[in-house]
């Protein structure tokens, strides 16, 4: 450090973030997240996104990160060691990454995954997914979304893929103070919906317009888990999308599968997909398959009244619920809800496949939902499987806020 960077009033470089003093030992423990509460002074001229060092109050160096004054997370630490964050540096981080889904990489089963996982893998605000030849990125912090053209060349030239494609959506960003962005950044755009393979069925993923970044290869594992239970059996996958639980779930001999979402469009992904790993969703009556459009909690609801048939599985994947802790409650109250109408659907000795992706609702939280569901419905219900989002979404030890998705395999008598 320079004489010129040191202020003279406090002995703390100027250009650094200076935390307030008893609030440094997140950082020092390697969470990625400084708070604007956590600081004391940031630095004058430094521009937003820029990577900044990182001092404790009484002037030892901690770490380094980048800065976004728009953001309720002021600074992103990228390394806790002083070293150049360089082109050698990015390639560095992309390559451990990539390394640890090599397991994956090398299946002749799966040429879809998560590749790089954000704060999880160390790249704080960089989510990207493989499918097949093709890579989607998805941009959450100001100090990535300044250098995205150049991580996206390095990631084409590391992977051999074609093309990177920027799915980085609104919700996200908005607390970053970015607009949304979609479209090509490097490479060539796959012509139409790209083929991928998952634990050896084929999906068509439409990159460009899916939902998330096309497909859910977070449930990867909990998809062969639960059709494990499904031979012989009558299913429900509500909140379907593609179908992809109900491709496991026909393969492992269920009887009859039905897909069950608000979404046309993923409805009729989703018939596509049937069609593609030799299944039959024409409707008619041979067909061990039908889609219905609606909105669950409504048809649950009809199905109860009308007292149908009961299934012998259930599978509940809902989309995030709780965005913000303000949404939290409600959110409870609609897991509840959901969970409620499937115990009272289903037949004694029937499987029920629950699942939350709101990383704010923990896996404790989300267990007392379900009995409380229980309780209502005067079910008992064993708890056989706790499910967790896949081992290519992989939370750093230091970050449990990269924990989102659970499940719980349950026996309801
Ligand atoms: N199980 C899927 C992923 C589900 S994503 C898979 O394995 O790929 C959540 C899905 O819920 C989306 O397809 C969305 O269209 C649907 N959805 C959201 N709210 C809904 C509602 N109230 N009723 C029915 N479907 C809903």
């Amino acid at each position: 450090m320079s004489k010129a960077n040191i202020s003279r009033a406090s002995g703390q470089p100027v250009e650094a973030v200076i935390l307030k003093a008893g609030r440094d030992k997140p950082v020092r423990q390697r969470h990625p997240w400084i708070f604007s509460g956590a600081i004391q002074r940031l630095p004058a001229t430094r521009a937003n996104g820029e990577i900044v060092p990182i001092y404790s109050a009484d002037g030892e160096w901690l770490a380094q990160g980048y800065l976004n004054r728009a953001s309720q997370i002021q600074v992103r630490v990228l390394s806790w060691e002083p070293q150049p964050i360089d082109d050698a540096f990015w390639r560095q981080r992309l390559q451990n990454a990539i390394a640890g889904r090599q397991a994956l990489a090398t299946s002749e089963q799966t040429n879809a995954y998560r590749l790089i996982n954000g704060e999880s893998d160390y790249l704080p605000g960089l989510v990207v997914d493989r499918y097949s030849d093709y890579l989607v990125m998805q941009v959450g912090a100001l100090g990535m979304e300044v250098r995205k053209v150049a991580l996206a060349q390095q990631l084409l030239a590391l992977t051999g893929c074609r093309g990177v494609v920027e799915r980085s959506d609104l919700a996200l960003r908005r607390q970053e103070g970015l607009a949304e962005a979609t479209g090509l950044l490097v490479g060539g755009a796959p012509t139409g919906a790209v083929p991928i393979r998952e634990c050896g069925f084929v999906y068509h993923v439409d990159l460009l317009t899916g939902q998330k970044s096309g497909f859910y290869t977070d449930q990867r594992e909990n998809r062969r888990r639960v059709a494990r239970y499904c031979a012989g059996q009558r299913v429900l996958n509500a909140f379907s999308y593609t179908g992809a639980f109900a491709i496991h779930a026909l393969a492992a001999g269920a009887t009859h599968v039905t897909n069950l979402d608000s979404s046309m469009e993923a409805l009729t992904a989703g018939e596509a997909n049937l069609c593609a790993n030799g299944f039959d969703p024409d409707g008619n009556a041979q067909a061990n398959v039908a889609s219905i459009a609606g909105d669950v909690f409504t048809i649950l609801r009809d199905w109860r009244a009308e007292q149908i048939e009961p299934f012998d599985l259930i599978i509940l994947d809902p989309p995030k619920f709780a965005h913000s802790r303000g949404q939290v409650e409600r959110a409870l109250r609609g897991y509840k809800d959901i969970n409620l109408l499937a115990l009272q659907l289903l037949r004694p000795g029937g499987i029920l496949a629950t699942f939350s992706c709101s990383g704010l609702v923990s896996a404790d939280l989300f267990q007392k939902v379900l009995f409380g569901a229980a309780v209502d419905a005067g079910r008992n219900v064993q708890i056989l499987e706790w499910l967790h989002q896949g081992s290519d979404h992989p939370v750093a030890i230091t970050f449990p806020e990269g924990e989102y998705l659970k499940g719980l395999l349950c026996r309801v008598l």
